[in-house]
């Protein structure tokens, strides 16, 4: 799950990571009244910045042709006119894809002054199977572009979970980004603080791009988490009722949200050759062999070992719903699951449907020959795989013709 900048901001201010001060507002109305309690407790530069699960916004560009989905104001009524032309509106980034995301929120904040943006993530490094804290002085570009030109400028220090992160880990990396004095002792109780935010918050990835060098109270310089953004571990989401309450699903794709409303495992693929499987390691070997034959699935589907009726009939659905789908392939061995019921399930749902696709089964294990006899019976068109490949083979076939 992903989750907004703003509310990645929170959970990081909690493990005291420094960050603007701000709002998070609904309406242009809302964005001028924050943007007065900014402007009056003594910021000079407020900024108005759109909040959807994606990056690169403040290159983006609305749907309505107005420019940029991060704006610094120098007035209330700037703040006032700039969220009355995001809020409500698509905006298209590197990120979104074509199709854009509506912003139905925007953070006010005050906006300091700049005087070098950092890059600095955590994550787990699956290769040495421990979290990574990675940092960059290159700040504020695309972390992708700096791997590939400039790799040197990128450091990169592994933890030992059982640890924690450690004071010269801190220093070993504020070094890096060359900081000195003052700046270097904030590094050590920022990244430390980053650090935890992501055990503790059983995050896949917290990335601050950028960190920021900026002018604090006197004059001093002071670190501050300027963008944040934190992916979060699903299998671990149980364990964190205020997180889960951060979900937003407006910004989640309806299929998904409608498999999910079915305990159904649904993610969409750009293919054409839907798959409903039982299993996760089914479905990917699913997907495997369909490409093997020349094919493209269109999603991965797992309908779980014990799937009822109802499921699979839901299943159907959200694969039709996929204008693209040419072709269905349902591959199911029955271990716990009984293969009558998928197959009732099927005649069901393609009855209902009224499917007119190419669809392409095979029942293997528990029940498996009431389920052939089922499908036999219905009178509806439906060709039958002998195995796995068998099956794939005749689906691509299918849809290619
Ligand atoms: P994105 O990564 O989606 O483009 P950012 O939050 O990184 O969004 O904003 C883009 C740029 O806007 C930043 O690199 C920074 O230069 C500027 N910016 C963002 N927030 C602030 C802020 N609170 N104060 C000053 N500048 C900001
Ligand atoms: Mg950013």
């Amino acid at each position: 799950m992903n989750i907004h900048e703003y509310q990645a901001k929170q959970l990081l201010q909690r493990h005291g990571v420094a960050v603007p001060e701000g709002e998070v507002c609904e309406t242009a109305e809302a964005a001028r009244e924050a943007a007065a309690r900014l402007f009056g407790s003594g910021q000079t530069l407020v900024v108005v910045k759109s909040q959807i699960h994606a990056g690169g916004r403040g290159k983006g560009t609305f749907k309505s042709g107005f420019q940029g989905g991060v704006k610094l104001c120098r007035s209330v009524e700037d703040v006032h006119e700039k969220a009355g032309k995001m809020l409500g509106q698509v905006l298209v980034t590197k990120q979104t894809g074509p199709e854009g995301r509506l912003v139905r929120k925007v953070l006010v904040a005050g906006a300091p002054d700049i005087r070098k943006e950092l890059y600095l993530a955590v994550l787990l490094d699956r290769a040495v199977g421990r979290p990574v804290v990675m940092a960059s002085t290159e700040g504020g570009v695309d972390i992708e572009e700096v791997a590939a030109k400039t790799p040197e400028k990128i450091v990169k220090v592994v933890v030992d979970p059982a640890l924690g992160f450690q004071p010269w880990q801190g220093r070993k990396i504020a070094a890096a980004l060359g900081l000195r004095g003052e700046l270097m002792s904030q590094a050590g109780k920022l990244l430390k603080g980053v650090y935890d935010t992501w055990v503790q918050s059983d995050a896949s990835m917290v990335e601050i791009n950028p960190l920021c060098i900026v002018d604090g109270p006197e004059g001093k310089p002071r670190l501050v988490a300027v963008d944040a953004k934190i992916g979060l571990d699903d299998n671990a989401l149980y364990r964190h009722a205020e997180i889960q309450a951060m979900r937003d699903l407006g910004e989640e794709a309806p299929l998904e949200i409608e498999a999910s409303r079915h305990s159904l495992n649904y993610i969409k693929l750009d293919g054409n050759i839907a798959c409903l499987v039982n299993g996760a390691g089914l479905a990917m070997a699913t997907m495997d062999i369909i490409q093997h034959f020349g094919g493209s699935p269109a999603n991965f589907l797992d309908v779980g070992g014990g799937a009822t009726r109802e499921q699979v009939s839901a299943a159907f659905g959200i694969i039709l719903s996929d204008p693209h789908v040419r072709g269905i392939l349902v591959n199911i061995f029955g271990g716990i699951m009984d293969c009558n019921v998928i197959a009732q399930g099927i005649v069901e749902a393609a009855r209902e449907t009224k499917l007119a696709l190419p669809l392409v089964v095979r029942l293997e294990g528990n029940n498996v020959e009431m389920g052939r006899r089922t499908l036999a019976e219905s009178g509806l068109t439906i060709i039958s795989g002998d195995s796995m490949s068998d099956a794939a083979r005749k689906v691509v076939k299918a849809v290619a013709a």
